[in-house]
């Protein structure tokens, strides 16, 4: 399915970063993986991802560097960092999390563990995609139910409109442009036009605004649409 929430595992023992890749997708989320820090970095800019799971030990630049550089720039520090060690000392837990890591994970853990914090993550950044409601005035989106309601009348939304719902409720406020939107909501591989999104906004529009309701979308100008 298009749009599931993208993990990013930085880790440079292929054995690890497998099994890591792996479980996670099992879970039903994309995962990209990079060896290095160097190639972490180049993937974050490039396709930034929803989870860092970032391995402490790294060779060449050390996984406290990389959560530094994520921390520190303002298009990345919102991306939750979960940091990985071998080591169990509290100064070391104390300097990770100083270093603006999000949680912190100690080796060897049990997937189930790293599994249940991965998700805590995704319950700031993706609530929509880890089975939550989400509400936005008078509308609710039931994750688990797979149904909106408005003022408490159910709507009828195509599987598209839906997933675009999600991704504007997740982030009230926010202006997606319409790659963001093609890359969440379509998902990243796939080719499709960008007035595709336009086509599927407009629906959406039309089944909120049903029965005389209010627009809650907003067209920005040269930058795409915000919900609010
Ligand atoms: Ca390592």
């Amino acid at each position: 399915m298009a749009g599931e929430p993208l993990i990013l595992v930085v880790e440079d023992e292929p054995a690890q970063r497998e099994v890591l890749a792996y479980n996670l997708r099992s879970e039903g989320y994309a995962v990209s993986t990079a060896g290095a820090g160097d190639e972490a970095l180049d993937l974050i800019r490039e396709t930034p991802p929803d989870v860092i799971v970032l391995d402490w030990m790294l060779p060449h630049v050390s996984g406290i560097e990389i959560c530094r550089q994520i921390k520190s720039s303002a298009g990345t520090q919102k991306i939750p960092v979960i940091m990985l060690s071998a080591r169990s000392e509290e100064t070391d837990k104390i300097r990770g999390l100083e270093t603006g890591a999000d949680d912190y994970v100690v080796k060897p853990y049990s997937v189930a563990e790293l599994m249940a914090r991965v998700k805590t993550q995704l319950r700031r950044t993706r609530p929509g995609a880890v089975g939550e409601q989400l509400n936005y005035k008078d509308i609710v989106l039931d994750m688990a139910e797979h149904r909106v309601y408005r003022e408490g009348e159910s709507l009828s939304l195509g599987p598209t409109e839906f997933r675009l719902l999600t991704a504007f409720m997740e982030r009230p406020g926010r202006v997606w442009s319409r790659e963001q939107l093609l890359d969440r909501v379509w998902g990243h591989d796939i080719y499709v036009d960008s007035r595709t999104v336009d086509v599927h906004v407009g629906r959406l529009r039309k089944t909120l605004r049903s029965t005389g309701r209010e627009d809650p979308i907003r067209t920005v100008r040269g930058a795409g649409y915000a919900l609010g």
